[in-house]
């Protein structure tokens, strides 16, 4: 009776295995089936044992019964983190000051040519960031330097990035969309409202949508990003944003993902940020046609910042990486808004486990080339608690590669397929405080810790190119 038991069970947790294993081969994982297949041949090898020695039989029990332990532990629940379920709130512990987007790097770098007006005045007003800023424009082509370096600018992929990204030129320049003077607003109830325009981002081809009231303190305080040379508007002080916000997220293909820092990683980031662009002036344009203003804010025209946006949308959470962590996805996305004066029903925060989870995974952080994700706690950064990404070692990294880098968000245990294997897995880790404490150390043995890009399909292969650190990509 009891060594049928015992086989009963053993049979169960080689077929378990053996699912994990196969499906971690199909991923591309390159140390997780090696892990599964001595799980399965250690699982097959206590079957004789079992049947055939029957002293073995009191350890194998002991064994099994720890598995039950284990998994009976993980299914008592927990309360969701408090900080988490208040939004950006949560981790505001001061002062929060608007942001200025005249001081984020992009703006800095890219917009501010020497020998103008706005160069002169910005360096008088922030001499600091001078040396920097200057070593990075004589790399040329910020923020990614010569694209696709990494690869020695292989023409395919690099191409790739080039096209797609170049639909955001076409549909960037129509952000504010007014509402017909000829025609009056079409009022709906806000969950109505709310109900069609979260189902319509979907059907455009967001992976996620919430809606949240705007928070002021997330706008930035001045315009600083200049695109299709609206130099009139630099410096000035942005209007204050409308008081609803649908926030979404496109999802960055995974096999395109796991090559990071390669070519292929790069192209599906400039196909996210045209889809963004799209998805979010679509929804401007909807808003004005039922009689409402509207703004999108894309890649070519943020007038606030769309992660805090997202987290009180209740799309997920803030994580280690300085990313949006989402439930079904991870950080592997890209986020968006559309922001307007038609009432909606807002969404609340959620809490994924990623605040816990992060404190003891630190993966992206060892994995992170330039060192610039802490390894440390979380510091107070402008009145916000939290990890806090230093950009500019990060998009010097960048320079150097010609991608977005993106090894990060390749190597994040939350960015993996969204299949129910790892769909289980953060299950548990939402809802159970063993989870996330004993399943981030469990990744890293089962996972590894170290980021290593993987092979892709032909379509997709890309040349490595010269000056590459072997150990890290
Ligand atoms: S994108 Fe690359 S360099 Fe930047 S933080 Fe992530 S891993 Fe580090
Ligand atoms: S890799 Fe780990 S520490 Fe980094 S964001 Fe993902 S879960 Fe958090």
């Amino acid at each position: 009776m009891f060594s049928g038991l015992l086989i009963a069970v053993d049979i169960l947790v080689v077929f378990a295995v053996l699912v994990f294993t196969l499906e971690s081969n199909r991923e591309g994982e390159p140390r997780a089936p090696k892990v599964g297949w001595a799980g399965v041949l250690f699982h097959l090898f206590l079957m004789p044992l079992i049947i055939f020695v029957p002293a073995s039989r009191i350890p194998i029990g002991i064994l099994f019964g720890i598995y039950v332990l284990f998994i009976l532990v993980c299914l008592i629940p927990g309360k969701p983190n408090p900080k988490v379920l208040r939004g950006t709130m949560g981790h505001v512990v001061g002062d929060v000051k608007r942001v200025d987007e005249r001081g984020i790097v992009f703006a800095r770098v890219e917009g501010l040519k020497p020998g103008t007006e706005q160069y002169g005045r910005y360096y008088e007003m922030h001499p600091e960031h001078k040396a920097y800023d200057d070593r990075r424009r004589e790399g040329g082509g910020f923020p990614v330097g010569p694209p696709g370096t990494v690869d020695n600018g292989y023409p395919p992929t690099v191409a790739m990035t080039e096209a797609t990204f170049h639909m955001c030129f076409f549909m960037g320049d129509h952000a504010v969309a007014g509402s017909d003077p000829e025609s009056s607003p079409h009022p709906l109830p806000p969950e109505q409202a709310s109900e069609i325009i979260k189902n319509f981002t979907l059907h455009l081809g967001a992976a996620l949508v919430g809606i949240c009231k705007v928070n002021p303190l997330w706008s930035y305080s001045n315009r600083g990003e200049i695109h299709f040379d609206n130099w009139g508007e630099w410096g000035q002080e942005m209007p204050e944003p409308f008081p609803y916000a649908v926030v979404f997220a496109t999802e960055m293909d995974y096999e395109h993902v796991v090559t990071a820092p390669h070519t292929p990683s790069l192209a599906e980031s400039a196909t996210q940020y045209s889809k963004g662009v799209y998805i979010s002036t679509a929804l401007a344009q909807w808003f004005s046609a039922m009689g409402y203003r509207a703004v999108a804010h894309h890649f070519f025209h943020y007038d606030l910042l769309p992660v805090p946006l997202a987290v009180d949308a209740g799309l997920g959470e803030l994580g280690r990486l300085g990313y949006l962590m989402t439930g079904r996805l991870g950080p592997r996305v890209r986020v968006f808004a559309t922001t307007t004066d038609m009432p909606l029903a807002p969404d609340k925060p959620v809490s994924i486990g990623a605040d816990e989870f992060c404190q003891r995974c630190k993966k992206c952080a060892m994995s992170c080339p330039s060192r610039s994700i802490p390894l440390e706690g979380k510091v107070v950064h402008n009145g916000v608690e939290k990890w806090k990404l230093n950009e500019e070692s990060c998009y010097e990294f960048w320079g150097k590669v010609g991608t977005d880098c993106a090894i990060c968000m390749a190597v994040c245990p939350f960015s993996r397929p969204d299949t129910p294997m790892h769909r289980l897995v953060r299950w548990f880790v939402a809802r159970s405080p063993a989870a996330k404490i004993i399943f981030p150390y469990l990744d890293n043995w089962i996972y590894g810790k170290k980021w290593h890009p993987r092979t892709v399909s032909s379509w997709l292969s890309y040349p490595k190119g010269k000056g590459r650190k072997e150990e890290v990509y």
